[in-house]
């Protein structure tokens, strides 16, 4: 299993990495990283370890939750 930090909007812990290499209907490879409690996700990436990295860098760039504040 990956490292995923608690969820950064709600302190939840259950939070799984979804997608994989080559889903995209071109071939691509997309990866994010979503809380089960509130929904709240990483923007999509082409590489699985830069989603796990923004997640857990709770990067405001790549959050896309509420983002309310
Ligand atoms: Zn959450």
């Amino acid at each position: 299993m990956v490292e995923l930090k608690p969820c950064p909007f709600c302190g939840n812990a259950d939070i799984v990495l979804c997608g994989g290499d080559g889903i995209l209907p071109d071939g691509g490879d997309y990866w994010y990283v979503n809380c089960l409690a509130c929904g709240g996700s990483v923007y999509g990436s082409e590489s699985r370890t830069k989603a796990i990295d923004s997640w857990n860098r709770r990067d405001d760039a790549a959050l896309g939750g509420d983002g309310d504040g």
